[in-house]
Order: C-alpha cells, then sequence, then structure tokens
C-alpha cells in the first residue's frame, strides 16, 4: 500500500484524515517517522505555513508528504485570527482562552459571518508542490455549545445545519462538510488519481 507522510504530531487531526482516505493509503505522522522536534509555523499566511511543514518532511524522508493549516477568518474583525487562530490568546494555544477572547472581541457585533479555510500542501514523490483548498462558511455562536471535536468547535455554526456547532454533530457529520473535508477530499481525488 502506497505510503503518505503527514505532518504533524496531532493524533486528532491523523485520526480525522485517516477516515477521509479510507483506507486507500497506509497513513504516517511524523511520530510514526521518529521526528519529534516541532515545525516552527511563522509564515504569514495558511499557504505558507502547510508548504513549509511539508517541504520539512519532504527534505527528510524524500517520500510523498503532506500537511495541512486552517485558520478561522472573522468578516467583523477583517478575517483575523486567520493564520494566528491556533495562537490567539497567547502561545499557550489554550482552546478556552482562544474562545473567551473571540466571544469577547465579537460582544458587541451583530456581523458573526466567519469561515474556516484549510489549506494542504502536497510534496509528491518527484519534490513537486500542490496546493488544495477548503472552505466552510458560518457563524460565531453567541456561547459555546456541544462537546465533540476541538479547538473552536463549541463556536462555530456552519451554514445551513440550523445552527447547531461543530461541536454538537458526530465527526462522521462534521468531516463531511468541514474546511479540512473539503481540502483532503480535494487532495485525496488527485492523489487518487495519479
Ligand atoms: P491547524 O492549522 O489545523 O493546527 O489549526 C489551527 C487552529 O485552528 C487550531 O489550533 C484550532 O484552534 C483551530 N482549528 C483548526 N481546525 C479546527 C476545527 O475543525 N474546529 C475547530 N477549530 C479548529
Amino acid at each position: 500500500m502506497q505510503e503518505l507522510l503527514f505532518a504533524t504530531h496531532n493524533r486528532h487531526k491523523a485520526e480525522e484524515i485517516g477516515r477521509l482516505l479510507d483506507g486507500s493509503f497506509r497513513l504516517l505522522t511524523l511520530d510514526d517517522v521518529g521526528v519529534s522536534e516541532e515545525i516552527v509555523e511563522d509564515a504569514e499566511t495558511l499557504e505558507g505555513n502547510a508548504l513549509l511543514k511539508a517541504r520539512f518532511l519532504y527534505l527528510r524522508t524524500g517520500k510523498p508528504c503532506f500537511a495541512d493549516d486552517t485558520g478561522l477568518e472573522v468578516s467583523a474583525l477583517g478575517g483575523a485570527p486567520g493564520v494566528r487562530t491556533a495562537r490567539y490568546a497567547g502561545e499557550e494555544c489554550d482552546p478556552e482562552k482562544n474562545m473567551s477572547k473571540l466571544l469577547e472581541a465579537l460582544r458587541a457585533e451583530t456581523d458573526r459571518g466567519a469561515r474556516f479555510r484549510t489549506v494542504v500542501a502536497y510534496v509528491d514523490g518527484k519534490g513537486e508542490e500542490h496546493l488544495f483548498e477548503g472552505v466552510c462558511e458560518g457563524h460565531i455562536a453567541e456561547s459555546r455549545r456541544g462537546t465533540e471535536g476541538f479547538g473552536y468547535d463549541p463556536l462555530f455554526e456552519p451554514e445551513g445545519f440550523g445552527g447547531r456547532t461543530f461541536a454538537e454533530m458526530s465527526m462522521e457529520e462534521k468531516n463531511k462538510i468541514s474546511h479540512r473535508g473539503r481540502a483532503v477530499s480535494r487532495f485525496v481525488q488527485y492523489v487518487k488519481g495519479r
């Protein structure tokens, strides 16, 4: 079976993407290939960060590698936190603090429109680079609801699902419509078609 290396230490993400790959590839993470260090994500865009992670792993292994980077783009905040989504409330990347800061920033706002955007960068076996994007439009809730998922899931209501948040959906349901689900599906379609 063809191997695909995923430049992440995040088990939750690997599990989510593993389901989308539906057994067509053997998915290996940084830990599976013995890379323990953190990759510094200091680019100014999601595309830049995804590429630097995929390139890093490709240079180490010479094998097909991919990485993803996601940002929450809030209309009333001019697209922030965007590339700084994980660290919105500080370097510790605490989801509770991030959500509290977001609720505070939108306290007096009527426009609660937002979207999650994921970029997948893929470096193929020849070292050629490819980018895939997935977007999920939605709104920021007035308060946290639900217990599933991670990150900002309790605050994000995807468009067209009766105002339920991602954290009120099963992983299967979320994967079908999520930013990451869409970006990874495009990527998977591409690698399967080769
Ligand atoms: P990453 O690039 O996938 O690590 O995402 C950056 C940050 O965006 C994460 O630390 C989370 O705070 C947030 N995030 C990414 N994907 C999701 C999601 O599917 N639901 C909620 N928050 C997410």
